[in-house]
């Protein structure tokens, strides 16, 4: 089965994208989503979790995601400490998942793959880009937050340049009939690569 990994900066519409070839029968892992529903549903997680960051990890049987983004902006060492109980309970769910797809290749979208040096997990890797300026406004419309935050965030990340460096192929969605349009050829593309 052929892994592909969409990935790019937040905003660039990776989520876009993505949902675009799953309609078009690609089946979809959202790594970051389904990191979050193992965080509320697996009882090993809870109670690793809440080793770590104490009871207030969890709120009403929920994840307390404020609780958590607060202690892991005042000590950064939590992140890591929170991915190292998350990230392999992931990947050994992705391969369950993995095993049951029935399709030329499947899709998985996670907005960190070589920040974390995981390229090697995919067969090709599809960078989304868009220009600041329209991330910044999409995310404005999108969410609850500010410019100064999103941009905190952005200058966080790779620069999309390094990225399209080491991606095999890269969409930029500037304008969302281009951006789904290029989406549609490169799925074409896999799909013969796939056959091969
Ligand atoms: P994140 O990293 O935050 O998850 P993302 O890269 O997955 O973001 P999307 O959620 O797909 O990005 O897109 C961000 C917002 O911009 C969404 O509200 C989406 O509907 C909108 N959007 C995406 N592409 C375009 C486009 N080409 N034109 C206008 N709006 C767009």
């Amino acid at each position: 089965m052929i892994i592909v990994g969409i990935t790019g900066g937040i905003g660039s519409g990776k989520t876009t994208i993505a949902k675009h070839l799953n309609a078009l029968g690609v089946p979809l892992y959202v790594a970051d989503d389904e990191a979050k529903a193992l965080m509320n549903r697996s009882k090993v997680i809870r109670r690793k979790l809440t080793a770590i960051f104490g009871e207030n990890a969890y709120k009403n049987d929920e994840l307390n995601r404020t609780f958590l983004a607060k202690k892991i902006f005042a000590d950064k060492s939590m992140l890591a400490k929170m991915n190292a109980i998350v990230h392999p309970k992931v990947a050994s769910h992705f391969k369950r998942w993995l095993k049951k797809q029935k399709a030329p290749y499947i899709l998985k979208e996670a907005a960190i793959i070589f920040e974390n040096g995981l390229q090697d997990n995919y067969d090709y890797i599809i960078t989304v880009v868009a220009d600041k300026d329209l991330r910044i406004e999409r995310l404005l419309k999108r969410d609850n937050s500010n410019k100064e935050k999103i941009l905190a965030i952005i200058n966080n990340q790779w620069p999309d340049s390094k990225k399209m460096e080491q991606s095999d192929f890269v969409i930029t969605n500037n304008n969302l009939n281009s951006a789904l349009l290029d989406a549609e050829k490169i799925h074409q593309k896999i799909l013969k690569l796939s056959s091969k």
